[in-house]
């Protein structure tokens, strides 16, 4: 898909509304429209990246400062772990349809503020 019909390009340009949670020169985030948990945030590039398949060595540096904000915002939200590592929360990209991605520019789900269980479904 092109940048311009990109909906979370379309976001940054603020062209379609958020609730924006953080941004800086590469990254945004926001509340998620169809929250699985209580807590449930994107953290995306402003660089349209389609996915993690498309990744290049390049974006590395973009892909952990994308965790680094994630660890952060989960601190504001009141979800991370605490000093015995109670509470907790979620990080996920969705890989490809299969893995269930159905928005096709990167991002990655900060998902919290309830019990989890594993595996996935
Ligand atoms: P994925 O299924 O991994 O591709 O995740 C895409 C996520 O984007 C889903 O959780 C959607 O609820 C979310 N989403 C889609 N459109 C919007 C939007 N306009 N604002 C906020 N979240 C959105």
């Amino acid at each position: 898909m092109e940048e311009k019909d990109c909906i979370f390009c379309k976001i940054i340009r603020g062209e379609v509304p958020s609730q924006k949670l953080y941004e800086d020169d590469k990254v945004y985030a926001f509340r998620d429209i169809n929250p699985v948990a209580p807590v449930h945030i994107l953290i995306i590039p402003k660089k349209h990246i389609v996915g993690i398949q498309t990744l290049e060595e390049e974006d590395e540096c973009l892909v952990g400062h994308m965790f680094t904000v994630a660890k952060k915002i989960a601190q504001q939200e009141g979800i991370a772990p605490d000093e015995d590592l109670n509470r907790g929360y979620r990080l996920v990209f969705n890989v490809g349809k299969d893995a269930g991605q159905t928005v096709f520019h990167l991002h990655l789900h900060l998902i919290g503020g309830r019990q989890m269980s594993w595996p996935p479904g």
